[in-house]
């Protein structure tokens, strides 16, 4: 007997979830994978700002006192060129990523999928499977369905809030926030960022989930520009599975004139973007894998071989083989590497002092009763470093000078002073009526954080 293939199987269909996804829970190697990357940067991301280093909070981008701490160095807003450096780094690096491996970074790491898996997780176990929460929705309103709901959404708003309160804990002391909270004594604008993030979470990883990835994630457009025919992909094989239908366990595919799609829906079902990946390539794809692992569960089932939706390429799925060192792969790593190696030589050579000479405006110069020229300067010394330290002033390249400033100045860390300096020179030791020189500023307790600042001196 041959099967009857039913033809609008071939049609390819537009992206259709609008009415809600319902993703049903899959087991399988991908999700475990996805879990637990999940579990491991959600655990990271709640731990980080509780983390002290030198008795200060590491991790803390203090907005109100520009300074940017992590671990033991203070980034300021003059250090900004560095972001720029680093915002290239991972910009190349998820080039790379992506053109080697497509969108893995949606499917595994970006923290939109993870808190979506993470809700999902707490949908399934108040509201039951995919069958029992389609069904509850098309329930009318009883107390079963509102204690479910109930329960889920409180489940939910203790996971907004957390992340809410973890997220601001990145930019305010974590001691003073929740000492804040819980006293009632946050200030206004605190406890609205932390409202405002908890309602964003939950609508976010509550309702919006691959509307936001398909709707609003600039990536999910520009990613194809990425894509090669090299690059794996999760990929239906229609080769083989072409004929589908469903069959009985013991019939024959080949005398039915069928391939090994046996059409279960178990594909789709599991797609957190609710797309039927055997319609072909698209871009709602954020490559979990979800599909292969219920797919390969199927397979396992009728005792066929794995692998009928898998991480491939389209070359490898027209008999070809896949060219893993191609140039564009090869130029994305090699800039990552050049612009990470950059930031690093950038970090490591910064030296945590910042100054500023400013000249007096009111006079070129003075020249005292002894016949001695004086310039009057004020020297602006920020303290980068995450410690106090005392600074010593020098100049150099002026023919003698007396430095009319104590020995140390003592500088806070974070601080920034202002010094007011008066050099005083016989104007017979000066050639020229401008004379170039350097104000070196060194700290005591490390003399490798010295500066160097060129100012000038005039003479009558
Ligand atoms: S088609 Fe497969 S890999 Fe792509 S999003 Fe859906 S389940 Fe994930
Ligand atoms: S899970 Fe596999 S067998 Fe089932 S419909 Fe999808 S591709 Fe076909």
């Amino acid at each position: 007997m041959k099967f009857n293939f039913k033809e609008e199987h071939l049609i390819i269909k537009p992206y259709k979830a609008k009415g809600g996804v319902y993703v049903r829970e899959q087991k399988g190697f991908y999700q475990q994978v996805r879990r637990n990357i999940g579990w491991l940067l959600m655990m990271m991301f709640i731990a980080m700002p509780w983390i002290q280093f030198n008795g200060q909070q590491a991790i803390l981008f203090d907005v109100v006192s520009q300074e940017f701490r992590i671990f033991a160095v203070t980034f300021w807003p003059q250090d900004f060129i560095l972001l720029a450096g680093v915002l290239m780094a991972a910009a190349f690096a998820l080039f790379f990523i992506t053109t080697w491996l497509g969108r893995v970074w949606c499917g595994y790491v970006c923290p939109q999928t993870i808190w979506t898996l993470a809700y999902v997780w707490i949908e399934h176990r108040t509201e039951g499977t995919r069958n029992q929460r389609i069904a509850l929705d098309k329930a009318p309103w009883t107390m079963n369905k509102i204690s479910r709901k109930s329960l889920k959404h409180i489940c939910w708003l203790l996971m907004s809030l957390l992340t809410a309160t973890t997220f601001i804990s990145y930019f305010v002391p974590v001691g003073e926030l929740y000492r804040g909270l819980f006293g009632f004594g946050s200030s206004g604008a605190v406890t609205f960022w932390v409202l405002f993030f908890a309602v964003c979470t939950h609508v976010n990883a509550g309702w919006m989930r691959e509307h936001l990835c398909i709707h609003f994630c600039p990536y999910s457009r520009f990613q194809s520009a990425m894509f090669d025919k090299n690059t794996f992909m999760v990929a239906y094989d229609s080769k083989r599975g072409e004929n589908r239908a469903p069959r009985k366990r013991k019939d024959d595919p080949k005398a039915l004139g069928l391939g090994d799609c046996v059409n279960c829906n178990l594909c789709v079902d599991v797609c957190p973007a609710g797309i039927d990946i055997r319609n072909g390539i698209q871009y709602e794809c954020i490559n979990c894998g979800l599909c292969i692992d219920a797919c390969d569960q199927t397979m396992e089932k009728f005792n066929y071989a794995k692998g009928l939706i898998s991480y491939t390429s389209e070359q490898a799925l027209a008999g070809k083989e896949t060219n893993r060192f191609n140039i564009k792969l090869v130029s994305y790593a090699s800039l990552t590497l050049i612009f990470t190696a950059l930031v690093v030589f950038a970090i490591d050579s910064r030296i945590p002092l910042e100054a500023n000479v400013i000249r007096d405006r009111t006079a070129l110069y003075r020249v005292n009763f002894e016949g001695v020229v004086e310039n009057t300067f004020t020297l602006k010394i920020l303290n980068k470093s995450q410690v106090p330290l005392h600074f010593k002033i020098n100049v150099d390249s002026l023919a003698s000078s007396e430095v009319k400033l104590d020995k140390k100045v003592l500088i806070g860390a974070g601080v920034m002073q202002e010094i007011p300096i008066t050099l005083a020179i016989d104007g017979y030791e000066l050639k020229q009526k401008i004379t170039t020189f350097n104000f070196i500023i060194q700290a005591i307790e490390q003399p490798d954080i010295i500066l160097q600042k060129t100012s000038v001196f005039f003479r009558n």
